[in-house]
Parts: structure tokens; C-alpha cells; sequence
């Protein structure tokens, strides 16, 4: 098998470099009364950072990148929209599904990082023919926490490092390969929620594939009960989950505290302007976009992968 590696080297720095950059000259005078240690640093971390996106950049060069429309039958503007009772009959299907494959286990971070990264290597070269290794690294922190809230994981798309915000609980398998899946070079979030998906149904570990249908399950309530928040938590409840499962898809949605609420009204209006302005639908590809892929490849007659992989 051809394989290629990205040294993704950014990501092994003991901090942030993009939160160095951005905070080092501010720091330095705060706590020194002078800018100049301050530049210093933040030049050399601006340095390490574009020195690893160049390295990254250039040994990308010789990467085979998937074509959604031929593999799938489906892409960002070839979606077809799912009706609301075909939701809705998913939806009930999802939880007695599962209910049936629940498990409790827990992989620690980053244990379970390795062992996602390893499946979503694996699954990307069935698909292309080509392993392409990157870094199974993940943090717990950067300033991207401050700005986008509402978010659970971030992925610099330049440095390819990865911050988790939280404890996702039984999300964190998919919140961490859609990440990855950004890592290895894939920017839009259509292709990061459908890879990381598939790729997780794919390894056949029971922790993998319950984290991938209760991506599938939460998205899919979500796009049926839109803005109301009480309906969402409505439909959680009517679907007769077991409780632990229940907990998970609640916690997902909480009561907004007054920063996080006022934050993300504006950063998720400029993060859904952006990603239209980088030809994706906008943030409704997470969900909306996401479920309509798998109902799209679901029905294709074009696409070379096996359809039944949407199937669950
Ligand atoms: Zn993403």
C-alpha cells in the first residue's frame, strides 16, 4: 500500500503555537512592563507554526484525495433533502439500535485517540488506496475555547492541531475523528462528519460504532426540532433510550450561561458566513447536511463504495 506521512509537528509543541503568537506580546507586557521578550517569543513561535504548515503543505503534495460525488453519489451541493417522516422513522430506529449495542466502556483520551486515528487510516486508504499518517496528539485547552463556545473540539486547519473542549463523553470517538479527519487536510465539515462516521462504523468496536450512531441519532433530532430548544429535549425523552444514553443527548444541549449564549449568537453567525463563503452550505452541514449524505448515498446509483455502509 502507498503511504505517505504529514509530520503535523505543530501539534507536538508543549503549547498552542497559534495561542503564543496571539497572546505572548499582551502577556509580556502585562507581567514585564516591556513587549520585547514578548515578540521574541511570539516570532518564534510564529515561526515554528508556518515552518510545520510548509512541511505539511509540501508533503501533501503526492496525497490522493477522496472524490465524495464518485465514491458516495453525494457532496456538499448534490445532497438530496431527507423528508421529515423518513427522519423520524430513523430516529426511532437509532435508539433501539442503540439500546441493543450499549456499552460502557471508556477509552482514556488519549489512548483512544491512537486507536481512532488508526481507524480512520485505515478506512481512508480503502477508499483511496493510500494510508495517510498524522499525528494522534490532541490538547485540552487553546484560546479557540474563548471564541467559539458552542464548539466541542477545534482543528487549526493550518497547524492541524487539535484542542477538546470538554469531556464529550460518549461523543468523544467521533469529536475527535472529525477532527482528525480536518487534520489530515479535509476542511469541510461535511466531509469531516461523513468520514469520521463511516470510518467509525467501519472499525466494528462496539465504543467506535455507538459514537458514530449517537452522532447520527443527536443530529438527526436536532435538525427535526431546529431552533426549540424544548423540543429537542422533548424528543430525547420520547424515544425511549435508556437513561445513560438520554443523559449524553441532553448534556449536549444545556441552558446557554449569559457569555457563552451572547458569544455564540455572533461567532456562529460569522463561522456560518465563512463556511459559505468557502463553498459549504453553512453550519447546517453538521446536521442537516450530514444526515442528507448518508440518506443521499443511501439511494445513489452512482458511487463506488458499498452502499450499506449507510445503512446502520
Ligand atoms: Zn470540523
Amino acid at each position: 500500500m502507498d503511504e505517505i506521512r504529514i509530520p503535523n509537528d505543530a501539534t507536538y509543541a508543549p503549547f498552542s503555537l497559534t495561542d503564543i503568537i496571539a497572546t505572548a506580546p499582551l502577556a509580556s507586557r502585562l507581567i514585564l512592563g516591556a513587549t520585547l521578550p514578548g515578540r521574541l517569543l511570539s516570532a518564534a513561535a510564529l515561526g515554528m507554526y508556518a515552518g510545520s504548515a510548509v512541511k505539511d503543505w509540501v508533503s501533501r503534495r503526492d496525497m490522493v484525495w477522496i472524490d465524495f460525488q464518485v465514491e458516495f453519489g453525494a457532496d456538499v451541493k448534490t445532497l438530496m433533502p431527507m423528508p421529515e417522516a423518513a427522519r423520524r422513522e430513523e430516529v426511532a430506529r437509532l435508539a433501539k439500535r442503540m439500546n441493543d449495542g450499549f456499552t460502557d466502556e471508556r477509552i482514556p483520551r488519549e489512548a483512544l485517540a491512537k486507536v481512532v486515528n488508526e481507524h480512520l487510516t485505515e478506512y481512508m486508504a480503502g477508499v483511496t488506496g493510500q494510508r495517510v499518517h498524522t499525528s494522534s496528539e490532541v490538547r485540552d485547552f487553546t484560546l479557540a475555547k474563548l471564541v467559539f463556545p458552542f464548539a466541542m473540539g477545534v482543528c487549526d486547519v493550518i497547524s492541524g492541531d487539535v484542542a477538546l473542549f470538554r469531556d464529550t463523553g460518549i461523543f468523544e470517538p467521533h469529536v475527535i475523528c472529525h477532527e482528525f479527519v480536518h487534520r489530515k487536510g479535509y476542511i469541510k465539515e461535511l466531509h469531516a462528519q461523513a468520514l469520521s462516521y463511516l470510518a467509525l462504523m467501519a472499525s466494528g468496536d462496539p465504543v467506535m460504532v455507538q459514537s458514530a450512531l449517537a452522532e447520527r441519532l443527536h443530529r438527526q433530532i436536532k435538525v427535526i426540532a431546529g431552533e426549540d430548544h424544548q423540543a429537542y429535549h422533548d424528543l430525547v425523552d420520547g424515544i425511549e433510550l435508556r437513561g445513560e444514553l438520554a443523559e449524553e443527548l441532553h448534556m449536549l444541549r444545556p441552558e446557554a450561561g449569559a457569555y457563552e449564549g451572547s458569544v455564540s449568537v455572533v461567532m456562529k453567525k460569522l463561522y456560518d458566513e465563512r463556511m459559505k463563503l468557502m463553498g459549504q452550505n453553512g453550519l447546517s452541514d453538521y446536521d442537516e447536511g450530514f444526515t442528507n449524505f448518508l440518506y443521499t448515498f443511501k439511494q445513489s446509483r452512482k458511487c463506488r463504495q458499498e452502499r450499506w455502509q449507510a445503512e446502520f
